[in-house]
């Protein structure tokens, strides 16, 4: 068998084209503009690039977006005061802190003082609480991108195994409980399971979370399974030119294409979700604040 490669890029656009419908009937019958707000704390230059990139794409969906950029050495309460601002400011329906953030920081702190309603990265133990009993919640973006995408593909996962690989808060343990409200059996592994490759093989569902390049190959899958690799590695390249470098996910591509029924690659995988799925919760986190009915599909 070798796997059909789920076109990431493809599903990702499908998302921000609801998500420009959405925001067009929310102008029109509204007057609504959902927004969203990201703070930069410091220079990294991958943090930089994923807020421009996040900037563009609010704005090419219609949704209005604020971007502030903070010293790398602010102050914890001027940080915090920024926060408190935007979470009463009325035209701000996400915000999202791009982190790492420097060491004199708390990430876990700063999500707390987010407004769970305008979490649009689900992150803080208000959404998480949430999910895990079953009730409405801002659902981290990679995880619901995912869920999304499986599925589109298999329709109904009810009674379907799924093994999740990575216990993060970020994305292993949304995911998980993602999986089980849908009536999957899960399984979620992480470094101390005892036999990840027998434990994996029984999975109709394969989710890869760890940021271990190529870890997973293609004997440990069961064949005709679906295998997302939200991985993103960054190996040395040298076929390319000394010194380039180049993506690879948890996922061994190759040898797992043999054996898989589906699989997402990477790059052009899960990452377009993720971006898609923050403008599908700034939507929906507008809708919520404004008391309206939720578009059906924005969210699970
Ligand atoms: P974390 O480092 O927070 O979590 C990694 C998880 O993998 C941990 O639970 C860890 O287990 C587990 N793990 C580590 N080694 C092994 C092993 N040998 N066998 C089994 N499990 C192992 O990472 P994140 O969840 O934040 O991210 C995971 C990957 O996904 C990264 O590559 C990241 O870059 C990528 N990512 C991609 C996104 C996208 O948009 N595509 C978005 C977010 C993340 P333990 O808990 O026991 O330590």
């Amino acid at each position: 068998m070798v796997a059909e490669i789920i076109d990431g890029k493809a599903f990702g656009a499908r998302i921000r084209e609801q998500v420009a419908r959405e925001v067009g009937r929310l102008q029109g019958d509204h007057g609504l503009t959902p927004g969203l707000a990201v703070v930069l704390v410091g220079e990294d230059p991958a943090s930089q690039v994923y807020v421009r990139n996040k900037g563009i794409a609010t704005v090419e969906a219609g949704m209005a977006s604020f971007e502030h950029k903070l010293p790398a050495d602010v102050p914890e309460a001027e940080l915090y005061a920024l926060i408190d601002k935007l979470n009463a400011d009325p035209e701000v329906h996400g915000i999202l802190v791009q982190f790492p953030v420097p060491d004199h920081l708390s990430e876990r702190d700063i999500v707390a003082r987010i407004d769970p309603a305008k979490d649009v990265d689900g992150l803080g133990v208000t959404n998480a609480g949430l999910l895990a009993s079953g009730q409405r919640a801002m659902i981290s973006c990679t995880p619901l991108g995912c869920l999304m995408l499986l599925r589109d593909r298999l329709g109904d996962l009810s009674g379907l195994d799924a093994v999740v690989i990575g216990r993060s808060n970020l994305v292993g343990k949304p995911m998980a409980q993602l999986l089980l409200r849908d009536s999957c059996t899960v399984t979620v592994a992480h470094s101390r399971t005892r036999d990840l490759a027998e434990v994996v093989r029984r999975a109709d569902i394969v989710v890869a979370a760890v940021g271990r390049p190529k870890m997973v190959p293609g004997d440990w899958i069961k064949p005709g399974a679906t295998v997302i690799d939200v991985g993103i590695n960054r190996i040395p390249a040298p076929e390319r030119g000394e010194g380039k470098t180049r993506l690879v996910g948890d996922v061994d591509f190759d040898s797992v294409k043999e054996v898989a029924g589906a699989m997402t690659p990477v790059p052009g995988g899960v990452g377009p979700l993720t971006i898609a799925c923050l403008l599908a919760n700034t939507v929906t986190a507008c809708c919520r604040i404004a008391g309206l009915p939720e578009p059906e599909g924005l969210t699970a």
